[in-house]
């Protein structure tokens, strides 16, 4: 059977992208093919001896399963999350990267996708031979493009590309973390690689999270690169990292 190095799973509330404020059972992937420069989830870069998983939705209290994990022993885990109660939107696989665990999503998806109203995958967007291995499972996909300015990385836009096509006949939209030193030509290259798709693909425009605030984007250069991406695509939203404000997971 199928096994997965897992991070850690909990419910809580989506705070970024689109389905920013639904409900979700999260699980996060260990491993990473990136590395960007300001990566709030570096923890996840290694494998980990055990998965955490919270016991009470919102309470940071964890138990410790240990990894890997198989596909029975992840569904039985998320089952107990989702709870009797309707309330999640849907199950929100994450990382890390999750595609570097392709074979065992394509295994888990199938197995979990009837516990939830929807599958919703959040991915670095560099793997699109991965993502034909489980396309068929998910309804949503959030796709980041990591750019020079906020992690250091050059995005590989072929590869983002043919990801956006194997992806745009889910729903799908691109998100881009921008801070104080992104030049508008990093954002304008994501809108025009995303419209070369499909005009009707959103763009999230994402003001990083940052220490200093030297590194905090203004809001009049925030509504510039909204308003450049605005000429390219029919949807571009500036929306920050809500659960860092809560302080969630
Ligand atoms: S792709 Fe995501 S998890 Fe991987 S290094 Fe970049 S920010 Fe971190």
């Amino acid at each position: 059977m199928a096994t997965a190095n897992i991070a850690e799973v909990f419910s809580g509330i989506q705070g970024e992208g689109m389905l920013v404020g639904e409900r979700q059972v999260f699980v996060r992937f260990s491993g990473c093919n990136l590395r960007c420069r300001y990566c709030d989830s570096r923890w996840t870069w290694d494998q980990h001896e055990d998965c955490r998983v919270e016991r009470i939705p919102g309470s940071s209290s964890f138990v410790f399963v240990r990894n890997p994990l198989d596909a029975t022993r992840l569904l039985s885990i998320v089952s107990d999350l989702r709870g009797e109660e309707n309330l999640h939107h849907s199950i929100c696989f994450t990382g890390g990267e999750p595609l570097l665990q392709g074979d065992f999503l394509a295994a888990f998806i199938p197995m979990a996708a009837h516990l939830f109203p929807m599958t919703y995958l959040e991915t670095n967007g560099t793997l699109p031979d991965k993502l034909s291995q489980v396309i068929d499972h998910i309804d949503i996909v959030s796709m980041d493009i990591k750019i020079p300015s906020t992690c250091g990385v050059k995005p590989d836009m072929e590869a983002h590309r043919r990801f956006l096509l194997a992806a745009d006949r889910k729903h799908v939209f691109v998100k881009v973390a921008v801070n104080a030193q992104t030049p508008a030509h990093e954002v304008a290259e994501v809108a025009a690689l995303t419209a070369s798709v499909d005009r009707a693909i959103p763009l999230v425009i994402q003001p990083a999270t940052v220490e200093d605030a030297a590194d905090r984007i203004a809001p009049a250069a925030l509504m510039r690169l909204q308003a450049a991406a605005k000429e390219k695509l029919e949807t571009v939203r500036a929306i920050p990292q809500t659960h860092k404000m809560l302080g969630a997971l």
